[in-house]
């Protein structure tokens, strides 16, 4: 296991901001670390790379316990954190060489993570001169300084326009081809843009932990759309196999949810045709993760 995290509760002051939090990653791993804002992300995040501890339960990095093995886990962990301290006034060149020295990482790995995160046309400039995005870049690039098995990006993405949030996915994308990787957001897309699996966090309480094409398949509730060309009682809708709900939703039109997992579009045209009804139209409408994650996390 990459990231091991057995019963961590953690509070500030009177306030829990996490509650008995387990889960694990496993190598190689892509996980989105989802929740809204204030649910415990970043407080778990700051206890994975030990810059504080918690209060009960345990947790381990790359075999290391984040108590008791503080430096091994700072090896092995690359860090950026949500709100990236970066000095506005060096080159971006400085910036990696002051950080490298204090890694004791060889300057030879510089000019490596900046090929890695894309940073060539702009490493010639003052951090204060460049985008958000590339300032993110300049972060990963931090993060990347002493080869570490496991990223940890507390929210990556936030705050960019369009354009960079694209291309700062496609890039932790493929740096998480040889790496772990762990990343909190608050925007279920990114997670199925970038990531395998979901761990969804709300009220510092684990609710969900799936595999992303799993949470999809059964959460699922089939739902299908159909116009007949008469009047039908919700009575006889009623009898098709499966049928969980029956709306009424316009004229001779009907949203049926059913509960399977087989596709009850042929149930339906069998139904109208025994019963003597013709499908003016038909439609498969699915729930998609947006909807779960909201429903997940409401208060
Ligand atoms: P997230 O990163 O998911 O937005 P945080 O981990 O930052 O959530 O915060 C979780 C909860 O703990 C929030 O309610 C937040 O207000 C509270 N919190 C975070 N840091 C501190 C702190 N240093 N002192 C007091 N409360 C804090
Ligand atoms: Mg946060």
């Amino acid at each position: 296991m990459s990231i091991e995290v057995k019963n961590i509760t953690k509070s500030y002051g009177s306030q829990k901001a996490l509650d008995n939090v387990s889960f694990s990653v496993k190598n190689g791993e892509i996980v989105g670390f989802l929740g809204p804002n204030g649910a415990g992300k970043s407080t778990l995040m700051k206890i994975l790379t030990t810059y504080i501890t918690s209060d009960e339960g345990s947790a381990s990095v790359n075999g290391n316990d984040v108590e008791t093995h503080q430096k091994q886990v700072q090896k092995s962990v690359g860090y950026l954190p949500e709100h990236n301290p970066l000095y506005l006034d060096l080159y971006v060149r400085e910036y990696l060489g002051f950080n490298a020295d204090v890694y004791k990482v060889d300057k030879s790995r510089i000019e490596e993570v900046i090929q890695l995160t894309g940073l060539t046309p702009e490493a010639n400039k003052k951090i204060g001169q460049l985008s958000k995005g590339y300032r993110q870049r300049v972060g990963l690039a931090t993060a990347l300084l002493h080869n570490p098995e496991v990223l940890i990006l507390d929210e990556p993405t936030t705050g960019l326009d369009p354009n960079q949030l694209v291309e700062i996915r496609d890039l932790i994308k493929n740096i998480g081809k040889d790496k772990t990787v762990f990343l909190s957001t608050h925007i279920m897309q990114e997670v199925e843009a970038i990531c395998d699996r979901v761990i969804i966090i709300n009220n510092g309480k684990i609710v969900t932990d799936k595999k992303l094409n799993t949470l999809v398949k059964e959460q699922q509730e089939q739902t299908i759309e159909v116009e007949f060309d008469k009047v039908v009682d919700a009575t006889i809708l009623n009898t098709i196999p499966n049928i969980k709900t029956t709306k009424n939703s316009h004229d001779f039109i009907w949203e049926l949810t059913f509960e399977t997992e087989s596709d009850m579009r042929p149930i339906v045209f069998d139904f109208a045709h025994d019963n003597g009804l013709k499908i003016l139209q038909l439609n498969l409408k699915n729930k998609n993760l947006e909807q779960i994650f909201r429903e997940q996390t409401k208060k």
